[in-house]
């Protein structure tokens, strides 16, 4: 006879392997679709055979209140929330999984500890310790990550005097606090030492994203992601279950690379961004005040099209912009006539475009834009110069050349999209404000820049017509 037991467990290795393939899938566009497909099923099977293991009968009705309040707030926030607050929403459902963590450590502290002893027991402690801890971090943290991506909280970062040993001073006092937690627990007086460490930790998470510069967000975004997977694998350890740890370890060690390759994309090393106020050093030229240098060419529609109609070769730019404007369907349209008239069209896209890892690749793809003509920027950059015509679509510091002439800026030692360097660059946004990082960009003032003022979408529209 087959035990429940043993339909979980078998239960837990296809959806462990269906997460496995869910990652495979993401990691490329042509089969993300059918990536998140094993993750939808991988997850439908987990929590299946988690209330069928784990949840007793009489339980049943809490947890289907919870399961219909919890699916109920999702699907309405997921219809309510625009593609540009995407990023927002991943800073919340890490936090989400942050408090969660919290949560589970105390019940686990307040609910199972009395039965356990020696060893057993200081693991326990451990487990229970470290769980709180980065769930707490985690939490804080993506708090501020979401004020700060929804600019809520302004992305000039926090610097204190002696931040670097307010930070050691903090992580000594979590080891103190730890040491009397596991000493204290025993004697039932590990409460007072548990909640002390809490609020160093939610402090410790405002401070180290508070510390990051707007530039530096994408690691953010991507460390803070890498940390919700290791709170649900802590909280994995704190119940026994098999199946969290090996998941939270999934999304943990993906995020962790993934914050690799964000600092990679931006020539930054992890420790400095974490260090925070990375690339803050006070860049006094023109480019970093945000004064303007120079005189501007304005372009309209028609001369627009024209300059495209008579190109050979057509790099698209997509940036934050496009979509702000939501203009990805109108660009597809744009490159399927140029295609048409034979025209080689090609979209650049940098790595840190947009909000969050991935955007432009996620709004390319809703558009149905073809695969093979989007490059990344180190497979497309050397090509500029081969360039008639590179149309920037709200994008501002991924083509900002002061990355490359002001080294102590925002963005100082970030590689960009040289489109500078071809025929001629049209850029289009609506007014003469700095992006995300908030520095002044000289490609505006350069003798081959037009620029094309207006909202994205109503401006491509109506190139569209002129095409
Ligand atoms: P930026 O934020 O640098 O620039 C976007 C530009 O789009 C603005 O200058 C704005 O100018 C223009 N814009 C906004 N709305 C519209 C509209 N409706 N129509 C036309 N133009 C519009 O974006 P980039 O993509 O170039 O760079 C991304 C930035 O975000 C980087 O600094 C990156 O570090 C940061 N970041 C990236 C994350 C990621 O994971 N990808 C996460 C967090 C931060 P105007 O107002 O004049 O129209």
């Amino acid at each position: 006879m087959i035990s429940i037991q043993g339909v979980v467990t078998g239960s837990y290795i296809i959806a462990i392997v269906l997460f496995i393939l869910a990652l495979g899938g993401l990691s490329n566009q042509e089969t993300a679709r059918r990536g998140n497909w094993y993750g939808i099923i991988g997850m439908a099977i987990a929590l299946v055979a988690t209330v069928i293991g784990f949840v007793k009968p009489e339980t049943y009705p809490i947890l289907l209140a919870a399961l219909v309040i919890g699916a109920s707030i999702g699907l309405f926030a997921a219809h309510r929330i625009q593609m540009t607050q995407m990023p927002e929403l991943v800073a919340v459902l890490h936090s989400l999984v942050g408090i969660a963590a919290v949560a589970v450590g105390y019940a686990n502290f307040m609910g199972h500890g009395g039965q356990l002893s020696g060893i057993e027991l200081t693991i326990h402690d451990i487990e229970t310790y470290i769980g709180v801890l980065i769930g707490a971090v985690t939490f804080s943290g993506s708090v501020i990550a979401f004020g700060k991506l929804s600019g809520r909280i302004g992305g000039t970062p926090l610097t204190l005097p002696g931040r670097h040993w307010l930070n050691l001073g903090l992580l000594i006092a979590v080891f103190w606090f730890g040491y009397q937690f596991v000493l204290g627990s025993a004697a039932g007086a590990g409460m007072l030492p548990l909640l002390i460490m809490t609020a160093i930790a939610l402090l410790f998470g405002i401070h180290m994203v508070m510390a990051i510069g707007g530039a530096d967000m994408p690691v953010v975004v991507s460390m803070l992601n890498s940390y919700s997977g290791w709170a649900a694998a802590a909280v994995g350890f704190m119940l026994g279950n098999d199946l969290l740890i090996v998941t939270g370890a999934l999304v943990g060690s993906s995020g962790a690379i993934l914050s690799y390759i964000m600092c990679r994309a931006m020539n930054r090393k992890f420790l400095s961004v974490i260090a925070g106020g990375f690339g803050t050093g006070g860049g006094t030229s023109a480019a970093a005040s945000g004064e303007q240098e120079g005189e501007i060419e304005a372009i309209d529609s028609q001369e627009t099209a024209d300059l495209l109609n008579n190109a050979k070769e057509v790099m698209i730019i997509p940036g934050y912009g496009m979509a702000v404007a939501q203009a990805q369907h109108v660009v597809n349209e744009i490159t399927k006539v140029l295609r048409g008239k034979g025209i080689n069209v090609r979209f650049g896209i940098h790595p840190v475009a947009g909000r969050m890892p991935g955007h432009m690749n996620v709004l390319l793809a809703e558009a149905k834009v073809p695969y093979d003509i989007v490059y990344e920027l180190d497979e497309i950059n050397d090509d500029f110069p081969n360039i008639d015509v590179s149309v920037v679509i709200g994008a501002n510091d991924i083509v900002n050349p002061s990355a490359q002439t002001d080294l102590d800026g925002p963005i100082g030692g970030m590689p960009v999209l040289e489109c500078w360097k071809g025929e001629t660059t049209i850029v289009l946004k609506r007014s003469m404000a700095t992006g995300y990082a908030g520095v002044q960009n000289p490609l505006f003032f350069k003798d081959n820049t037009r620029m094309l003022f207006g909202d994205a979408k109503d401006t491509l529209d109506a190139v569209f017509k002129a095409l």
